[in-house]
C-alpha cells in the first residue's frame, strides 16, 4: 500500500535496516513473537532512539506502549475485544479525514486502557481508544492494509513528509485551532 502511494519501502529486521529511513511501520502480527526478535538483534535502543514518525498497528501499537518500548504513553491490553470477537469490521470516524468513516478490521485487536496527557485518542470503539498519536508517533489497533482505503497510510506519509521537512506538528494541526499553551 505504502509502494502504491509511491513510497520507497524496504523490510527492518536488524538495526543497520534502520539507517536512512524517514519513518517506519511496526506492523500488525504476534506482539510476543515480536518482542524476542527485537531482543534477539538487538533493536530495542535503535527504535527507541529513531527519532522519526513510526506508524503502530495492531501488534506494533502493543510494541509502543509503556510494558514494551514505552515510546508512547499508553498502556495496551491485547486481545482485549475478547474470545467471541477475534475478528471484526467497524465504521470508524477519524477527526479531520475527508471520505467518511474508515472501514477498519480489527483482528485479535488491542484496545488502549490508559493514556497520559500527551497522547491524543482519534478513535474508538464502544468507548474503547483504538486510534492515539502522540508527537511523530501514530498507533492503531486494526489492520489498515486489509481492504482498499489507502488514508491512514496517506495520513502517515504526510506526517513523514512533514518532519523531513522539520514541520513536524503542522501536517498534524493543519486546519485546526492552536492548542492553549501549557500552563
Ligand atoms: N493479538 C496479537 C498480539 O497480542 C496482535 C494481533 C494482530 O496484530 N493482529 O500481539
Amino acid at each position: 500500500m505504502l509502494r502504491s502511494l509511491g513510497a520507497e519501502v524496504r523490510e527492518v529486521r536488524t538495526p543497520d535496516d534502520l539507517e536512512g529511513l524517514d519513518g517506519l511501520v511496526m506492523p500488525g502480527g504476534e506482539s510476543t513473537t515480536m518482542t524476542l526478535g527485537i531482543e534477539r538483534e538487538g533493536l530495542a535502543e535503535p527504535l527507541r532512539s529513531f527519532g522519526k514518525p513510526i506508524f503502530g498497528t495492531c501488534a506494533g501499537l502493543i510494541l509502543l506502549d509503556r510494558a514494551h518500548l514505552g515510546l508512547m504513553d499508553i498502556a495496551a491490553e491485547r486481545n482485549a475485544f475478547g474470545r467471541q470477537l477475534h475478528s471484526f469490521e467497524e465504521d470508524l470516524e477519524f477527526p479531520d479525514m475527508e471520505g467518511g468513516p474508515v472501514r477498519a478490521v480489527f483482528i485479535r485487536a488491542p484496545w488502549i486502557t490508559e493514556h497520559g496527557p500527551e497522547v491524543e485518542v482519534i478513535a474508538a470503539v464502544d468507548g474503547h481508544p483504538v486510534a492515539a498519536r502522540q508527537g511523530d508517533l501514530l498507533a492503531i489497533s486494526f489492520h489498515p492494509e486489509l481492504g482498499e482505503d489507502d488514508r491512514l497510510h496517506r495520513l502517515f506519509l504526510r506526517q513523514v513528509t512533514a518532519a523531513r521537512e522539520g514541520g513536524t506538528l503542522a501536517a498534524w494541526n493543519a486546519g485546526r485551532p492552536p492548542r492553549p499553551p501549557c500552563s
